[in-house]
């Protein structure tokens, strides 16, 4: 196998494509640097996809790299791929079901880095649909390039006015991280536009996820109920609700405090304390109600917390 082939044989792999991609004659396949026959979008899609995976690299170094440098990357993300399918596997049904479930809890917002695990064409045939709307860039962002898994807010400069608006977050371990517009794009579900068998759809994938993490997070927003583990705890329409279905879109991601203040508060004035105070009021309603196996870690980085998972 060429390595124009098994750089195409991999992508397909990761993407959940049957094969990878129109075949060319032989005088068009030897270019070293030719990243090959991907559109812009599908390398997007590729390196979110990979970068998901691997962790540790940046999409700015992932762009530097040529095809043979790429491929054990590659291979290193193949061999992370989930069995049963990989990010990239998502069926239609899986998206449908997902953002129905998106809808109920009352985070409508779709961002670039799960658009990535949809098959390809999906979001350009959301859109056309309505089912998804394209809204404001995100603000705040996963950190790609340092593998700590954090949560920053996007700092957007436009500097001279006039100039390509541009993106950064502050990295724990990096500093400042340049972030490419396209992973900030957002779009907003039309629950209306959704399809009517999207909610069946989402109770066969809650079983099969239930069964595969062994107990999901769920909020009910008429209650502001949260369940888990078979046990519920009403937290009512406060602040620790608001928090804890933030922390539960990304578990496991250190969200900073800048972006709890802006995505919970609406203030990014909010004082840390406040912050704190609502974590340990969370806490303890979780503890109260018998919820234990939902950790908030707030020591493992200064200034963030993550919601950890059994
Ligand atoms: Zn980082």
């Amino acid at each position: 196998m060429t390595l124009f082939d098994h750089y195409h044989d991999l992508a397909a792999q990761l993407m959940g494509r049957e094969d990878f991609p129109l075949p060319l004659p032989n005088w068009d396949r030897d270019y070293p640097h030719n990243i090959g026959l991907l559109s812009d979008a599908e390398e997007s899609e590729l390196a979110a996809i990979v970068l998901q995976l691997t962790r540790g690299m940046s999409y700015e170094s992932w762009k530097a790299l040529d095809m043979a440098q790429r491929v054990p990357w590659m291979q290193q993300a193949v061999t992370k791929l989930p069995p049963g399918g990989g990010p990239g596997r998502m069926s239609k049904a899986d998206v449908l079901a997902e953002l129905a479930s998106r809808v109920q809890n009352g985070t409508p917002i779709i961002t670039a880095d799960e658009v990535a695990r949809w098959p390809a064409g999906m979001v350009d045939e959301f859109e056309s649909t309505g089912i998804l709307r394209v809204t404001d860039h995100a603000k705040s962002v996963a950190c790609d390039s340092c593998g700590q898994d954090h949560v920053e807010q996007v700092q957007y400069i436009q500097s001279p006015p006039g100039s390509e608006l541009r993106a950064y977050i502050d990295c724990l371990e990096i500093g400042r991280v340049q972030i490419p517009l396209h992973r900030l794009r957002q779009w907003v579900i039309d629950p209306a536009r959704l399809p009517a068998g999207s909610k069946d759809a989402m109770s066969v994938s809650e079983d099969v996820q239930e069964s595969a993490t062994n107990g999901q997070l769920q909020f009910d927003r008429d209650t502001f109920t949260v369940r888990f583990d078979g046990r519920s705890c009403e937290l009512r329409n406060t602040k620790e609700y608001h928090l804890l279905v933030r922390l539960s879109r990304r578990p496991g991601i250190f969200v900073s405090n800048s972006v709890l203040a802006s995505d919970v508060w609406d203030d990014e004035h909010t004082e840390k304390s406040t912050i704190q105070k609502t974590v340990s009021n969370l806490r303890r309603s979780l503890k109260d109600a018998g919820i234990k196996n939902l950790v908030l870690d707030g020591t493992t980085n200064k200034d963030h917390y993550a919601l950890k998972l059994p």
